[in-house]
């Protein structure tokens, strides 16, 4: 008679673990949301503490964020010191593991050869921290996010890893996309001008190159002398299109269009903050390629 009091056992085993509560996950980046919830699936619940359409560059942590980091398991940051507040925030947490998503992936510097006197985190001779922007950094962040969640969640272990994974092939389908729309594009446009320096990665991975423009960060006034420079950059290299960014204004780069002729492209997503159908990471990816290959394409 063990059969019955078996089959009872694992029906409460069951029961036990479809009602276990999802584990707690903060983001403090609006594609590291996404991310988390790509690869916790069900067994998490994400708080995106930037949130849709915020920007990771001005977020800084209040205290009704702190109190949902504490009572997380896990906080995920994007790291390549693009919050300049997360030693600070490390200490406050103590017993809440932090982890810097973009860590161990690959790094790109900063242009050295322009003095655009961007934000610290876009200064020359730094990290860029905009990882986010190569769809392979993208795919082995998936990884990092399922191994640093099994840590906290073993028995979701094979979940994180199959989510991962899965994701990870959808990244592959949306890489191969990317480069055959892009591939529409004449090797002569192959030039990125835009509103602030965020694009090294995905120029890197797609065969860009970026123009270093001079303080085209919409936090800051362009001199007269930078504004010059940028326009004989952008003269020089004979591109058809430059582009704006959503949550920048486009007033530097509508003077810099009227002075060298080029037309603005549609604004691209720079920080994941797309909103509606453009939130994550996908339609980031697909936004900005659209834009890029639609603007810069032989008629
Ligand atoms: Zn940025």
């Amino acid at each position: 008679m063990t059969q019955p009091i078996l089959s009872g056992l694992f029906t409460l085993v069951a029961a036990a673990h479809a009602s276990a509560a999802p584990m707690q996950v903060s983001a403090l980046h609006p594609l590291m949301a996404d991310l988390a919830r790509q690869v916790g699936g069900e067994r998490v619940t994400v708080f995106d503490l930037v949130g849709e359409g915020g920007s990771p560059h001005r977020f800084e942590p209040r205290p009704a964020d702190l109190a949902k980091m504490q009572s997380s398991a896990l906080v995920l940051a994007a790291g390549k010191n693009l919050e300049p507040y997360l030693s600070r925030l490390k200490e406050t947490l103590k017993e809440v593991t932090v982890v810097e998503v973009g860590r161990t992936l690959p790094s790109l510097m900063v242009g050295t050869d322009e003095d655009h006197g961007a934000n610290p985190p876009h200064a020359d001779g730094t990290v860029d921290p905009h990882w986010w922007h190569g769809v392979e950094n993208m795919r082995r962040a998936a990884r990092v996010v399922a191994l640093a969640m099994a840590e906290q969640d073993p028995a979701g272990k094979v979940n994180y890893l199959l989510n991962a994974g899965a994701y990870g092939e959808r990244l592959g389908q949306l890489q191969r996309w990317a480069r055959s729309e892009l591939a529409k594009v004449p090797q002569a446009q192959r030039k990125l001008v835009t509103a602030h320096h965020a694009f090294g990665y995905f120029a890197q991975e797609f065969g860009f190159e970026v123009i270093a423009v001079a303080g085209l960060n919409n936090e800051q006034n362009n001199t007269p002398q930078e504004l010059a420079k940028t326009i004989a950059a952008v003269r020089l290299s004979g591109v058809k299109a430059i582009f704006p960014e959503r949550t920048a204004s486009a007033k530097v780069l509508q003077s810099i269009a009227t002075a060298t002729g080029a037309s603005l492209g549609e604004p691209l997503i720079a920080d994941g903050n797309g909103t509606g159908k453009e939130a994550g990471f996908e339609a980031m990816i697909r936004h900005n390629v659209d834009a890029i290959t639609k603007a810069l394409a032989a008629p």
